[in-house]
């Protein structure tokens, strides 16, 4: 006959009394059950010993996340401008050559400007910042584009637009509005590889 378990060695998860579990976390030693083990380089912990170490790890100011993003979208609106307006023919291939460059002296930047501290969703704010920037960069970079003689004509197709709607519409695909105009060339295949790439590098420099 085996021997009857005594009461008081069996043991139950601190956050779930129903489960029994032998499983204990190897820094403040409560019982916990598999769902509630945190795997971690030095061994299993609970949940609450992970987010103390985390806070710790996780040391950047409330005031560093808009030190990310500013620091993001300024570089990356002065990127945009300037490749939107230099590169128009060979706009992918210099996006191939340029993008992960780019993004890493961007990374490299914020993580000076905020003095390397760390911040659980920083990357993501950066992130954020590379797209608005380059976003808005571009779009400025294209509007400087605007041919003259697109210009020139604005007048005349605007008049057309009570007077003859149909030659209005040709007229305007023909010559768009300075607006328009940069909307349309502001997303480029050059440009979303571009920030694709950039945005890579600056994630790669500032996850957690
Ligand atoms: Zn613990
Ligand atoms: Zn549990």
């Amino acid at each position: 006959m085996t021997e009857q378990m005594i009461e008081d060695e069996i043991h139950y998860c601190a956050i779930h009394p129903d489960v029994e579990t032998e499983l204990r976390c190897n820094k403040c030693d409560r019982y916990m059950c598999a769902r509630c083990a945190v795997q971690t380089p030095v061994g299993y912990r609970c949940r609450e010993c992970v987010r103390q170490h985390d806070d710790k790890f996780f040391n950047a100011t409330p005031a560093d996340s808009w030190v990310v993003f500013g620091v993001t979208f300024g570089m990356m609106a002065v990127f945009g401008l300037i490749f939107n307006t230099l590169f128009s023919g060979l706009a992918l291939f210099m996006a191939i050559i340029l993008g992960f460059p780019a993004g890493a002296v961007v990374g490299e930047l914020v993580m000076k400007a905020i003095n390397k501290r760390k911040g659980r969703n920083h990357w993501q704010i950066a992130l954020a910042g590379v797209i608005i920037g380059a976003l808005l960069g571009g779009f400025l970079g294209a509007a400087l584009q605007y041919p003259d003689e697109f210009r020139d004509v604005q007048a005349q197709i605007q008049a057309l637009k009570e007077t003859n709607p149909a030659a209005y519409r040709q007229y305007a695909d023909l010559y768009p509005s300075q607006t328009n105009y940069a909307l349309q060339n502001t997303l480029s295949l050059g440009m979303i590889v571009f920030v694709g790439l950039s945005g890579y590098a600056v994630y790669l420099r500032m996850k957690p």
